[in-house]
């Protein structure tokens, strides 16, 4: 881990610089694994090699072998050949549009390099292939929520790189360029006319660019835990009226995670009754991850996505769009997606 990252200005020293499977699926998408039938899959894996090229440098976190290390994990546990492994394709620039201002889009182009780097933050770097990677990103989430809509699959995860909570409608900042999951909600909202969609953020770090996309838009609620204070120091105030924000102290553990959970997120969620549930997944918050100092564990991850499943099984069918965030200790990140999609996909 490269420490003058992790204290650089946009990150300081106080910021981000066996499961049990559930039983509650739909039986028309989802079979016990040993009765599992060809094409009846219900969990999508999306991805493209495309999101590995995207790289800032061998010393940074937000590196390709976050990716690596989850599939060698799901490769590992035998859970790979049970996923429905999709491409992600680019993302068309009118489903960016609905996340972020056409001028940042056409600075962002603009600024993307054919060698080397251009510094957008002082973590926040883009190579040759930065934008074609985000696009993969942000295709794969739109894939996801057009495949879940379609009853094709009934969740998806979406295991792609740059992630994209911190990027706000004009700003590129925290490794994130575009916003994928406010581009899966609001295409899941504008395209396929949804009337309420929850975003879930469970990421150690604030996902300040989805509150600032997202902020007193009546048709979705997001609900957050993060660590306060930490990078991007925001979230302490929620900015719309249908944003529930959970700071959570330096070394908060799974009980206290599971309380506030359970006192804050799911009455919320409850009341919302959503007709499809978004995840920005990060994985951060593990106890061996030191970007934060949070005391999660893997079956903190396997909790919350169960709270979240049930959710999901009352008021939408099942429908959940996942997309991966943070997580940057290599060994726990892996365990904690494997945690994670043992759930979504009841293996
Ligand atoms: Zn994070």
């Amino acid at each position: 881990m490269n420490r003058k990252l992790r204290t650089s200005a946009a990150f300081p020293a106080i910021s981000l610089s066996q499961h049990k499977p559930s039983a509650r699926f739909d039986a028309n998408l989802l079979v016990c694994p040993e009765h599992r039938a060809e094409g009846a899959l219900a969990l999508a894996y999306i991805s493209h090699p495309d999101c590995l090229r995207h790289e800032m440098g061998e010393h940074h976190p937000e590196s390709p072998a976050r990716l690596r290390a989850i599939n060698d994990r799901l490769s590992a546990a035998g859970i790979w050949d049970w996923l429905r492994h999709v491409e992600a394709p680019l993302a068309p620039l009118r489903a960016l549009q609905r996340a972020h201002h056409a001028l940042y889009l056409a600075e962002l182009n603009a600024a993307w390099p054919k060698q080397g780097y251009v510094h957008l933050d002082p973590d926040t770097y883009m190579n040759p292939y930065t934008l074609t990677a985000a696009s993969r990103a942000a295709g794969a989430v739109l894939r996801a929520v057009d495949g879940v809509m379609a009853g094709e699959f009934q969740r998806a995860f979406c295991a792609v790189r740059p992630p994209g909570h911190h990027a706000t409608r004009a700003e590129a900042m925290g490794f994130c360029f575009y916003n994928n999951a406010a581009i899966a909600v609001l295409h899941a909202l504008d395209q396929h006319g949804l009337a309420r969609v929850a975003l879930v953020d469970f990421d150690v770090h604030h996902g300040n660019g989805s509150e600032d996309i997202l902020a007193n838009d009546e048709r979705v609620l997001m609900v957050s835990t993060f660590q306060h204070p930490l990078y991007p120091a925001s979230g302490a105030e929620p900015l719309g009226f249908n944003m529930v924000n959970v700071p959570l102290a330096p070394y908060t553990d799974g009980v206290a995670l599971r309380g506030a959970v359970t006192r804050d997120w799911l009455p919320a969620l409850e009341r919302f009754a959503p007709q499809m549930i978004v995840i920005s997944a990060g994985f951060d918050a593990h106890r061996d991850d030191d970007m934060s100092q949070l005391m999660w564990a893997d079956a903190d991850y396997a909790w919350l996505t169960e709270q979240i499943v049930e959710v999901a099984d009352r008021h939408c069918r099942g429908r959940i769009v996942s997309t991966l965030e943070g997580g940057y200790d290599l060994s726990s990140l892996a365990r904690s997606v494997l945690a994670h999609l043992r759930v979504l996909g009841g293996y």
